[in-house]
């Protein structure tokens, strides 16, 4: 089958290597598509968790069930599968209380074991029982169903930041996480989005945020203040990886607001510089966000299906294995808002 490897550190070759064999507990997949994530983006460039080398990149999987162990109970044949990275152990102190997503052992498709960037993937007992694959609900194509994954991140956070009825929620980034912060929002019954971007305003406008600020020209706080009547935003949601917002969300929210810090920042420098009295004086919450337990992938599916999520407006971009390395320089320079690998084009 054919693959790419991402063999070290910006250098991902395309090879001709053996087809994933399948064992009586496992299953293998035909890839239908890819999405290219911004965390490969960040992987490309400084190189995959644990140092590791020569590994089949790629976790916004959809594809097809070619072949079943004859021990598999939960799938079949022709299946057609949504698959997400994240694997648990399901024994430790995390995931026996069922926040899976926090487990201890934690460990990902496309970074432990062989990803999506290829024609075939092969899934094992360990991938079946503890990871998150469910099936692609009817009408709902093979490229459409891979924002399922950073879609359900995206779920899972404003679950626990209580996203709801009548809130102004300020997302900071029109990337492709910014636009689907803004339709999950809007799905929640949030009253007013207002979005902040730099470079996809275009691209984000189509979502029709409530207001668009281009923060090349205009200061999100005051911008802020201005449409909520000096009061802030319920809720300020980070979604691009840069230090400065946290403290922009901060200052936009109101009283008793709440913070989430979706971006992670690079880990060679993931310091940040905010203003405590804030957080102190204002009462206000600030919420991590991480992953997701597969009910929310379940979850995320169905919006797409639903219509709550416009799939088509995120991809405008589908390249071949060969071209990969372009789509993701593509998905960096912001030229494409979601860029999707077919291996079979
Ligand atoms: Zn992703
Ligand atoms: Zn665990």
């Amino acid at each position: 089958m054919k693959a790419a490897i991402f063999e070290e550190i910006e250098t991902i070759k395309i090879k001709e290597i053996k087809k994933p064999e399948c064992d009586p507990k496992g299953v293998i997949v035909n890839v239908k598509a890819c999405g290219i994530c911004g965390s490969d983006i960040r992987n490309y460039h400084v190189g995959l968790k644990d140092g590791i080398k020569n590994q089949i990149m790629g976790h916004e999987i959809a594809g097809i069930v070619e072949e079943v162990g004859p021990e598999v109970k939960k799938f079949k044949v022709n299946d057609k599968v949504a698959i997400a990275p994240d694997v648990s152990c399901g024994n430790c102190y995390y995931c026996k209380r069922g926040l899976v997503n926090l487990c201890l052992n934690h460990r990902m498709i496309g970074t432990h074991w062989p990803g999506g960037f290829a024609q075939y993937i092969y899934l094992s007992s360990e991938i079946l029982e503890n990871g998150i694959i469910n099936k692609i609900p009817r009408g709902v194509s093979f490229y459409s169903a891979t924002i399922s994954e950073p879609a359900s991140s995206v779920i899972a956070s404003q679950e626990n930041a209580k996203v709801g009825l009548g809130d102004t929620v300020l997302i900071i980034g029109d990337g492709p996480i910014g636009c689907l912060h803004l339709e999950i929002a809007r799905a929640r019954g949030a009253a007013t989005i207002i979005m902040a971007g730099l470079n996809r305003l275009k691209d984000a406008s189509l979502f029709k945020p409530d207001y668009l600020i281009d923060v090349a020209s205009k200061d999100v706080t005051s911008e802020v203040l201005k449409i909520t009547g000096g009061l802030g935003a319920d809720i300020a949601i980070c979604a691009v990886p840069v230090a400065k917002t946290h403290n922009q969300a901060i200052e936009s929210v109101r009283k008793r607001g709440k913070v989430v810090i979706f971006g992670g920042l690079p880990k060679t420098n993931p310091m940040t510089t905010i203003n405590s009295n804030l957080i102190h004086y204002n009462e206000l919450t600030l919420i991590g966000a991480f992953s997701y337990p597969g009910y929310i992938h379940e979850q995320a599916l169905l919006a797409i299906k639903n219509g709550k999520i416009a799939t088509k407006k995120y991809i405008n971009e589908i390249v071949p294995l060969e071209e990969i390395e372009n789509g993701i320089k593509l998905a960096e320079s912001g030229k494409a808002l979601k860029v999707l690998v077919d291996p079979w084009l």
